[in-house]
């Protein structure tokens, strides 16, 4: 029998055998399976070029376009992806049209069982696919392997849970499925994102055309090998690569069901446009402008951490950064100069050494857009507090910044930056700071620092925020709810409340 030895070797039988590739562990062993840890450094095999992948095979674009996915850490061309045009989607949505008659009639126990599968073969070739996404995307690999890569299995697991339990999710009523869903994903996080959304969909027993970011599509490819491996039955995810144009063609397809988005504000507000009047189902996740708030009785060393935390995770990438710091008058210099110390510390550049704590902007339109906001923001009077350090020659990269001396109504107080930079203000009462954190068209996350567990209950209540986070920041988990109010969106994701888009209740 095999057994576990040791964690850096796995011993068959008695004989110790080398660790080897993720890629060929099914392979080795003669045909056994030997669950060696995973090596330090993985083999990764990223093709050249992607198809789409439709009804349960990879197929050629019928534009016959490709367009390159580039690695925003040196600007070199990973791949090249299949620009999928509105031909594309519309054989997408049939495929899945077709699996759903039989998908939607599967028993919650047998979906369950596939989605298991993806979980655990997601969390075997977790390094590997941690590795494409920090190749593809930018982030550090400390992110992509320690947090991105667990919470996707993690999503899958937990919604695995749920499909053979939906009448104890909604009890007294009978939830069915709603049909063919049409779901666009960002580029922050990308493997997560589709697990956000493929999960619950899946589990509910609908059927799924996926639409990536184009300039994160490649992880989604491995993904769709993923569930080919896992033997997911034909047309039930579909995955359909391209930029703004062919999402818009899943939007306005008449055979989709139900939209899931996560993006930015402004495709939100034209997709809720494009929906309205049409049997289409919507739920949105968009922008934030999460403030983060310290009183004078926060535990400072560890507030300055959630602030840095809060902000710097993912290069600031993050819908629900905590981007708008408020901080109680008292400790406004401490906290300054703390922050100011600490950032000095943050290791800018490649985002493939596990040392890196901020890895590459994902691309130069949004290094474009950073820029902008930031120059805004001095203009309009902040000051500019920023790491002097060496960055790469090539690649998209911004310092960690600081920006001190913001008003309610300046740019960098109101729009989202999107990227490493904070804006910081001030605060004298309780009153004040919730006036000023819900000061914005957003309402999608907030975070509490006070040693004071009633303060914490009076500022949750009053935050208008879909996530409250006290004495933390940036925590995450499939069980927990997360969206947004204002124009942060609406609909959750997660929990109990993420399946509700999913299901039609029926008495
Ligand atoms: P960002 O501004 O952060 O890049 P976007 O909202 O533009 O975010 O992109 C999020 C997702 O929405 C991506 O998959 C993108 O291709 C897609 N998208 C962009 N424009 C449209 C559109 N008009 N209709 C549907 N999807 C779109």
């Amino acid at each position: 029998m095999p057994r576990k030895a040791s964690r850096s070797i796995a011993v068959v039988d008695e004989h110790p055998v080398a660790v080897v590739p993720v890629s060929e562990r099914r392979l080795s062993f003669g045909g056994k399976w030997a669950y060696a840890p995973a090596p330090e450094s993985v083999p990764v095999k990223i093709a050249p070029r992607y198809e789409l992948f439709v009804g349960g095979k990879m197929v050629a674009p019928k534009s016959g376009k490709y367009f390159p996915s580039l690695n925003p850490a040196n600007e070199k061309q990973l791949a090249e992806v299949a620009l999928g045009n509105a031909a594309d989607v519309a054989a997408a949505v049939s495929a899945a049209r077709k699996a759903f008659a039989k998908w939607s009639k599967l028993p919650g126990r047998e979906r369950g069982k596939y989605l298991y599968r993806i979980a655990r073969i997601v969390q075997e070739k977790a390094r590997e696919l941690a590795i494409v996404e920090t190749m593809d995307g930018g982030k550090p690999i400390k992110e992509s392997r320690d947090f991105d890569l667990p919470q996707v299995a993690a999503h899958f697991f937990y919604h695995a849970g749920w499909a053979d339990k939906l009448d104890y999710a909604f009890p007294g009523r009978k939830a069915a499925p709603v049909g063919v869903c049409g779901q666009i994903i960002p580029w922050n996080f990308p493997l997560l994102m589709a697990a956000w959304k493929l999960a619950p969909a899946l589990a509910c027993g609908n059927t799924v055309v996926l639409k990536p970011a184009e300039t994160t599509s490649v992880s989604a490819m491995h993904l769709a090998e993923i569930l080919r491996e896992a033997e997911l039955p034909d047309g039930v995810v579909n995955i359909v690569t391209g930029a703004g144009e062919t999402g818009r063609a899943l939007v306005e397809h008449a055979d989709v069901d139900k939209l899931a988005f996560t993006g930015s504000t402004d495709v939100g507000k034209l997709l809720a446009k494009s929906v309205a009047a049409t049997k289409k189902r919507l739920t949105l996740e968009l922008g934030g402008k999460a403030a983060h708030l310290i009183f004078e009785d926060a535990p400072i060393d560890q507030a300055v951490e959630g602030i840095i935390n809060g902000i710097f995770f993912n290069q600031g990438h993050v819908c629900c950064a905590g981007s708008r710091l408020l901080v109680q008058e008292g400790v406004f210099a401490k906290v300054l100069r703390k922050l100011s110390d600490r950032i000095k510390t943050l290791r800018v550049g490649d985002p493939m050494d596990k040392n890196t704590d901020i890895g590459a902007i994902n691309s130069k339109p949004q290094l474009e857009k950073i820029r902008e906001l930031v120059q805004a923001g001095v203009a309009e009077g902040g000051e500019l507090i920023q790491t002097r350090c060496a960055l790469p020659a090539k690649g998209y990269w911004f310092p960690p910044s600081l920006i001190t001396g913001v008003t309610a109504s300046h740019r960098v107080a109101q729009e989202e930056i999107f990227g490493p930079v904070l804006s910081v203000m001030t605060f004298r009462t309780p009153e004040e700071a919730i006036e000023r954190a819900n000061n914005t068209p957003y309402g999608l996350s907030a975070g509490v620092w006070t040693d004071k567990g009633s303060k914490i209950f009076k500022m949750v209540s009053k935050l208008r925020a879909g996530v409250v986070w006290a004495n933390t920041y940036n925590k995450f988990d499939p069980t927990s709810p997360f969206g947004g109010y204002k124009e942060s969106g609406f609909g959750r994701e997660g929990g109990v409340h993420g399946l509700l888009p999913y299901v039609r209740l029926e008495s």
